[in-house]
């Protein structure tokens, strides 16, 4: 199947094939036909299947050929939960509008405002945006949006988990008009919580489901260490970066401390690798990606800031040197490998700390988790038997994934956090932030 069996225009196609891409994937071969059709989306599919161009080749179609509702207004907006993701959202955009006389802007958290302002009132066709800056222009009314023509939300349900679900309704009653059309799409839509804003966003939506958020990935290997302690995580990470199968590699951690933590302890032991910090600045963190992009180096340290949308197709390993709280972080922070078509692997680490994160995983994936030892690197560790229902009773917090009993000294136990949690990876300002930051 070529694109232009899809309707693509013959100079996109050429344009695509410039990028060594011919054969539309699976969603593009969906999605691409009905959103020309002008239907609402609500698409699932796997990480790295090629969700990006599904949406962007019927907009810069549409923005191409359709006349526009509005000279002045943008006529397609795009919003991705990081300003990383946006930003790989616009580069992307901008090699397919080469050569045209389109014109695109991006709109990130952590930038210059009034240079923001000053690139709105040139007129875009396109804006890419993070929703809480995207937010703020819509309330200072240096972006309107009542021309707008196409509304697509990349990993719509991050966009909610981050807190942003105010902003999300400001965008929506701002555009809101017969002829607007709307997609969203992820790899993990189906919760409760994303229902609700489809119900309130899309109309009649044609639902493209092309596989289960908790269906395993066949292009990547996962496999589960046990593990005692830090020192240990740390000397089965040093085992695994030895191997010769591995390229590049994303080790995510629990909290930004620990990012910049463990690459002075990697760096000091010979591996080259760079923290995603939390503390950096904008610039300096898409620097970063940029250098981790060029392969500048082997190993980026970060936390669930990177775990979303991010195509880097030389990243053969994904290590969870902690697991994430959220299950569907975990679908996404090891579809950063195993990316169109290639294959990767992800290894994750469970100490005692873990084990609830563990179990919440397991549960999403039906128990499709394989556990490994590393010869003399075993771990005396051998997960947490879930207590008896009577102890549970005494607690009141139904809502909170009861830790299990460790045996280690005595501390006063902190709750576990909820499984949502919102969070703000961002750094922009969600209106509806309801606790402090927690993994960011
Ligand atoms: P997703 O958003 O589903 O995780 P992406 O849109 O980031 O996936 O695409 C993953 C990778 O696949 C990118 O490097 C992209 O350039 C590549 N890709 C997309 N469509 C095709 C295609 N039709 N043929 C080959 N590669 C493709
Ligand atoms: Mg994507």
């Amino acid at each position: 199947m070529h694109f232009t069996d899809l309707g693509i225009d013959t100079r996109l196609e050429t344009q695509l094939a410039h990028q060594g891409i011919t054969q539309p994937t699976d969603i593009q071969a969906h999605a691409v036909p009905t959103a020309l059709a002008g239907h609402d989306i609500f698409a699932q599919s796997k990480t790295g299947s090629g969700k990006t161009l599904a949406f962007l080749l019927p907009a810069v179609q549409r923005v191409m050929k359709q006349k526009a509702l509005s000279k002045r207004d943008p006529r397609v907006l795009i919003v991705a939960p990081t300003r990383e993701l946006a930003t790989q959202v616009f580069t992307q955009l901008r090699l397919l509008i080469a050569g045209t006389n389109i014109k695109a802007v991006k709109i990130l958290g952590g930038e210059n405002f009034n240079d923001q302002i000053k690139a709105l009132r040139n007129d875009p066709h396109f804006v890419v945006a993070t929703p809480g800056r995207l937010a703020d222009h819509i309330t200072k009314r240096s972006l309107q949006l009542s021309g707008l023509e196409l509304l697509i939300f990349d990993e719509a349900d991050r966009i909610l988990d981050l807190g942003f679900t105010e902003q999300l309704k400001m965008i929506n009653e701002q555009a809101n008009h017969r002829l607007r059309q709307t997609l969203l799409f992820s790899a993990t839509l189906d919760h409760a919580q994303v229902d609700a804003l489809s119900r309130n966003l899309l109309k009649k939506p044609k639902q493209i489901t092309l596989s289960a958020a908790n269906e395993q990935h066949s292009d990547i290997k996962q496999t589960l260490y046990l593990a005692d302690n830090l020192d240990h995580k740390e000397a089965l990470l040093e085992h695994f970066l030895k191997q010769d199968d591995v390229g590049q590699c994303i080790i995510f951690t629990a909290t930004r401390a620990d990012t910049s933590r463990l690459s002075e302890a990697l760096n000091d032991k010979g591996f080259k690798s760079v923290a995603l910090a939390g503390d950096l600045t904008q610039s300096k963190r898409l620097e970063i990606m940029d250098s981790f992009s060029r392969e500048n180096f082997k190993i980026l340290i970060t936390t669930d800031v990177a775990s979303r949308g991010l195509d880097l197709l030389s990243v053969t390993h994904v290590i969870n040197f902690d697991l994430p709280k959220h299950a569907e972080e975990y679908v996404h922070r090891i579809g950063r490998t195993g990316r169109a078509g290639f294959k990767g692997n992800a290894l994750s680490l469970v100490g005692p700390k873990d084990w609830a994160s563990y179990i919440a995983i397991k549960s999403f994936l039906n128990d499709e988790l394989v556990f490994a030892s590393v010869e003399g690197l075993k771990a005396k560790f051998k997960g947490i038997k879930e207590k008896k229902p009577a102890a549970v009773v005494k607690t009141k917090k139904v809502t909170q994934v009861k830790k299990p009993h460790v045996k280690r000294k005595a501390k006063p136990k902190k709750p576990v956090a909820p499984i949502k949690a919102p969070m703000n990876i961002d750094g922009d300002s969600p209106m509806r932030r309801k606790k402090k930051p927690e993994q960011e």
